[in-house]
């Protein structure tokens, strides 16, 4: 009888390009499972807008195994105690997965091969989640970049990517008792704050597909000007699917490549979307190197920072209730989508960290609770990039300020309307600094200033000058 392999599924939750799957399909029969552990990662176990995406990325996983003539094995539990119950149950001798770099993913992984190892069983992981494994891109001196455009430089003069893997013939080990998704309550009820989603999103590995070709086919050709107009369309909205590995980097990478020769006049626009890329593997190469970057600041004199946040104040940034038209827009869009724009993603972090005070970590953890592309390494990176305390990070000082955001990157307020209605009858002039509207255009406009909509929760202009005296403070510590 042939060998039989668990092929473990974590964050690549597809069959194409993947390495580990191939391996294991070569091996004998495979036994292809998912394991749920609630507690895996402890404060950054899946949040919730997460475990809403995994609901319907785990069904779109069973139904292309089913129509495959196998079935997908799912169980709750610690990874250890499940793979052992599993090898007993199936006979597998080896249990192969993708490598995973969450800073908890390398004790797992040790201890599980210590573990099977002993016990006879073949363990092993492989690559299938990033372009440039963490340490193969080094610098001249042998050390890991801690800057970007060096970084991507060197990636981009190193090997190329390898041409994807197609599905491999599999010859299912089948028989074996799997729970199901719908008992993990992974959907929020009472009050069902994803409602609607289900057109927003296709969760899985067909949906990614889709819409990267849906990207590629023309989107693509605005990404260069357009990527940073809150308003539009025009990226490419792949990270849920990147986060959940239902689409391989190197599917996106040579997709783009073909993109390039068929749209030439859309090359430098193809570049900039794979630069961006490039910035999920370098987040990747830092976490890698800093494994409590998601709960220390990358420069150490930002632990002495003197955040004044308060409570007040954050909740009224997490409910867009700040008076500031674009944060305000911004967080309700992450509401209301599981989704923010990257540009409002920046204004929104500066906003909490710089005008709030408020720590870098409050606002990781809110992201984290409701983005479906929440990231343990981008979602870190991104807030000390916005805080100043990260490695390759914006300067503290520089404040962004939200009117000349809101006024540069959505001019007509189109943003701001769709998602701060009460204030959508503003004229473009007032739109992101309804305060300074004279009284009979608000009361035109429908609006009672601290009634209708808030007053700005901060004047900007004292904000401004509080962050940057609190940065003295530890500029030189
Ligand atoms: P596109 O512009 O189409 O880019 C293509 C892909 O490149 C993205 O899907 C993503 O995988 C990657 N990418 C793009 N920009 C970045 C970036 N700045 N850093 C790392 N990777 C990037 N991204 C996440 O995937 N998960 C997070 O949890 C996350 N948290 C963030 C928090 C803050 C405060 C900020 C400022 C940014 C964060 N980002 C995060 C990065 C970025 O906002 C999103 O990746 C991007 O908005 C996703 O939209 P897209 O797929 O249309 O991107």
């Amino acid at each position: 009888m042939a060998e039989t392999t668990i092929f473990w599924f974590r964050q690549d939750l597809r069959l194409t390009d993947l390495p580990g799957l191939c391996a294991a399909a070569e091996r004998g029969a495979v036994l292809p499972v998912f394991i749920h552990d609630p507690s895996l990662g402890n404060e950054w176990s899946l949040g919730g807008a997460s475990q809403w995406w995994l609901h319907y990325s785990l069904k779109s996983l069973q139904a292309s195994i089913e129509a495959r003539g196998g079935e997908l094995i799912l169980r709750r539990g610690a990874p250890e105690d499940v793979l052992t119950a599993l090898i007993e149950e199936s006979g597998a001798s080896a249990v192969y997965s993708s490598r995973q770099y969450q800073p908890w993913a390398t004790s797992l992984e040790t201890t599980l091969h210590e573990t099977l190892t002993d016990e006879g069983i073949d363990y092993k992981r492989y690559a299938g989640t990033l372009l440039f494994e963490p340490g193969s891109v080094l610098t001249g001196g042998g050390t890991p970049y801690k800057v970007f455009t060096p970084f991507w430089r060197a990636c981009l003069q190193s090997e190329a990517p390898r041409e994807p893997r197609s599905i491999p013939d599999v010859e299912w080990h089948v028989g074996v008792r799997s729970e199901s998704v719908e008992d993990w309550n992974l959907r929020p009820s009472n009050p069902n704050w994803a409602d609607g989603w289900e057109s927003l999103w296709s969760p899985g590995e067909e949906g990614a597909t889709r819409r990267l070709d849906d990207f590629l086919a023309g989107t693509v050709k605005h990404y260069g000007d357009g990527r940073d107009i809150p308003a539009e369309a025009y990226t490419s909205r792949l990270s849920p699917h990147l986060k959940f590995g239902e689409i391989s980097p190197r599917q996106i990478w040579h997709a783009a490549q073909y993109a390039k020769q068929r749209l030439p006049e859309a090359a430098e626009s193809i570049d900039k979307f794979l630069s961006e890329i490039g910035w999920r593997e370098f987040c990747y190469t830092l976490l890698d190197q800093f494994p409590e970057m998601p709960n220390k600041p990358f420069k150490a004199q930002f632990d002495h920072f003197p955040w004044a946040g308060t409570q007040k104040a954050l909740k009224a940034w997490q409910k867009g209730l700040t008076g500031y038209p674009i944060v305000d827009a911004g967080m309700r869009e992450l509401w209301q989508t599981g989704f923010m724009h990257n540009r409002v993603r920046m204004i929104t972090g500066s906003f909490l960290t710089k005008h709030l005070l408020t720590h870098w970590r409050a606002g990781e953890l809110w992201f984290w609770d409701c983005l479906v592309d929440a990231d343990i390494a981008s979602n870190a990176c991104s807030w000390q990039w916005v805080a100043g305390s990260g490695a390759d990070a914006s300067p503290y000082f520089r404040i962004f300020n939200p009117i000349a955001q809101g006024e540069k990157f959505d001019k007509a307020g189109e943003y701001v309307r769709r998602y701060v209605p009460e204030i959508a009858n503003l004229p473009d002039k007032y739109i992101h600094k309804p305060w300074e509207a004279p009284a009979s255009i608000l009361e035109q406009s429908g609006i009672v200033l601290g009634d209708t909509y808030p007053e700005p929760i901060v004047d900007h202009k004292s904000a401004r000058q509080s962050a940057l005296a609190a940065y003295e403070e530890v500029k030189n510590s």
